[in-house]
């Protein structure tokens, strides 16, 4: 971290001209239920001017930090009454530059826009590995990382264009939120497409579009009923962020006074917060541990860089309309910071969900960082975090499938992972899945086995919580992280680019394989759109039996049976066992199928398959 020490001093030390070159926010919105705000104005030397506001606007407070190309200036918007003030620099009498601040008015349903659910389906994308809408953007003069599709780790060209040009797609697949992997600048030199290096927190990367562009797609998609999910990072910056490189302030990142150069990596044991036995050198690393070398660990606990992150967070769910966050790497930032920066967005649009990624594999440690979880009360802590994700159910299903049956393997490893759902405080706002952009894809650990798909989309789609599915299953692909690491589980999309010799995202051109991945995925989504049984409604287990998992979802209106049979063989089963929920039904009806059929005696279920079935009297 020699490095960056040296290019602090160097610009301390210089002699400036004050002129401005960057204001954050660079407008903001009045009508906000927190009317404060404050304004990075950053400059060589800004520090050692005076700053005036036109417009009789007036500075609640000026902070000044020991890197004087920094000044905080904050403003109450309540109290102004200008749509646009100057922001001087003045050198006594004399002005050296002015910036013109903007305060647009709020969008009046900004507040009350729905946010993601249970009643929707996430769909996970890396844009870079989509659909290439526009081959112009592919590379910019600006950004180091250029074009190169042959390099699996390379920039590949997919954009934002490629997905508005793809919503049709998307729709009628059946998924209602669209979850992006970060698309803000990300100017590291190599391996720049995963996004979760920023160097921009306010610019989209150029390579993926505009600003413009990306509220193009929200608006779109809000159009159809459906949310754009931002990937949000609190936790770490890409080294080359421009404040990284001329940090405000020394603690504005965690440094190891005994790590190389500073730099110490993280240990990644973030059991440790919730751990009441933990020790503080292995929490310290933990928590203030980088996530990787190119990406500097950000200090929440600075009460200047928790109001960047709150603010910036804020600027783009107004901005952008969006419908959502997922935060990435949750439980290795600050805890007590997290809690505010979540309290401050969910006071500003009570609806607005975030899930964060808290990839811990027991129930307990999952739920802790759900907001009013009794184990986060019992360590006096509220993370007012309305979502997590089911890493739990995650790990044990592709184990539970390979398996045949045993007190706690093959269909018991899924239906013991419910039996801690009385730990979630709502437990029908956690993020359910086989696979994410980090891990394997589903169709290499079943080579390529429909059966072993449908199990698996069958189960996520109709338990509790939001079925989170990634881009690409859904037509047969698949990727061997443990041989072509994270690269090959983010192969570009059949038909995202003009030189494809099949394109995928036409239905009618779909190859056979490629058509039963599909089909099954578009015909089950769609029926759970309109399915508030299983958005909301009741779940009763019944303990797998033969590898055989059944259970129910019930409300006052309606019952769903759901079969999975994950046998080599068909199973016959004695429905008696399952009175207390067939009581008053004699028919069901799959939904696959749409098959009808009595419910007197016996159901037949085929081998390695799944049923969903809704009763009727
Ligand atoms: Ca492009």
């Amino acid at each position: 971290m020699k490095k960056l020490y040296t290019i602090f001093a160097l610009s301390a030390a210089s002699i400036a001209f004050s002129q401005i070159q960057k204001v954050e926010p660079a407008f903001w919105w009045k009508g906000m239920k927190n009317p404060e705000l404050q304004i990075l104005v950053y400059g060589k030397n800004i520090a050692k001017n005076e700053i005036e506001l036109s417009d009789g606007v007036q500075v609640k407070d000026i902070q000044k930090v020991e890197n004087p190309n920094y000044v905080f200036v904050t403003v109450n918007t309540n109290e102004i009454n200008v749509p646009k003030f100057k922001i001087n620099i003045k050198n006594g009498k004399k002005n050296i530059d002015s910036y013109t601040y903007e305060l647009k008015q709020r969008n009046p349903n900004s507040a009350n826009r729905e946010s993601f659910t249970s009643n929707d389906v996430m769909y996970l994308i890396m844009p870079d590995r989509f659909a290439n809408g526009d081959e112009k953007n592919d590379s910019s003069p600006s950004l180091i990382e250029k074009a190169n599709r042959n390099l699996p780790n390379g920039r590949h060209g997919g954009d934002l264009r490629g997905i508005i040009n793809n919503l049709d797609y998307i729709q009628n697949l059946g998924a209602t939120a669209v979850w992006l992997t970060p698309v803000n600048e990300d100017n590291e030199k190599v391996y720049s497409y995963h996004g979760y290096a920023q160097t921009d927190l306010y610019k989209i990367d150029e390579r993926y579009g505009t600003n413009e562009e990306y509220k193009e797609l929200s608006q779109k998609l809000n159009k159809r009923n459906m949310k754009l999910v931002m990937d949000y990072v609190t936790n770490h910056w890409g080294i080359s962020h421009w404040m990284i490189k001329d940090l405000p302030t020394k603690d504005w990142i965690h440094w190891f006074s005994d790590g190389e150069n500073g730099f110490k990596r993280s240990n990644y044991k973030t059991t440790a917060q919730f751990d009441t036995n933990a020790s503080e050198i292995d929490k310290k690393i933990a928590l203030d541990g980088w996530f990787d070398t190119t990406m500097p660990d950000i200090n929440q606990k600075n009460p200047l860089v928790l109001k960047y992150l709150t603010q910036n967070a804020i600027w783009w769910i107004e901005y952008a309309e969006l419908g959502g966050f997922r935060v990435d790497t949750y439980p290795y930032n600050n805890k007590e910071a997290m809690a505010k920066w979540a309290k401050a967005i969910t006071d500003e649009y009570p609806k607005f969900n975030i899930v964060g990624e808290a990839w811990l594999y027991t129930s307990a440690h999952i739920s802790a960082w759900q907001k009013d979880s009794k184990i986060g009360e019992a360590a006096n802590y509220n993370s007012n975090l309305p979502s997590v994700m089911d890493f739990t159910l995650y790990s044990e299903m592709p184990k539970a499938l390979k398996e045949k049956e045993g007190w706690d393997t093959g269909m018991n490893r899924i239906y013991n992972s419910f039996t801690s759902d009385f730990l979630y405080p709502d437990i029908n706002n956690i993020l359910v899945f086989f696979e994410n952009h980090d891990t394997e894809r589903w169709n290499e650990i079943f080579n390529n086995d429909p059966k072993a798909y449908k199990l698996g989309l069958t189960l996520i789609s109709t338990v509790r919580g939001i079925p989170q599915i990634y881009y690409g299953s859904e037509v047969g692909m698949r990727g061997d992280k443990n041989k072509g690491g994270d690269a090959d589980i983010r192969r570009d999309f059949p038909g995202g680019w003009k030189s494809d010799k099949v394109n995928a995202f036409n239905p009618a051109n779909q190859t056979t394989e490629q058509k039963e991945f599909y089909q099954f995925t578009q015909k089950l989504l769609n029926w759970r759109k309109g399915k508030e049984v299983i958005h909301t409604g009741k779940t009763k287990n019944f303990v797998p039996q033969n590898n055989v998992f059944v259970y129910f979802r019930y409300n006052e209106k309606e019952t769903v049976m759901v079969v999975l049979n994950n046998n080599e063989k068909d199973e016959n089963l004695d429905l008696k066992r399952f009175a207390e929920s067939l009581n008053g039904f004699s028919k069901g009806q799959d939904v696959i199928s749409d098959k009808e059929f009595s419910l007197n005696n016996n159901l037949t279920v085929p081998a390695k398959t799944s049923m969903v079935i809704e009763l009727k009297k």
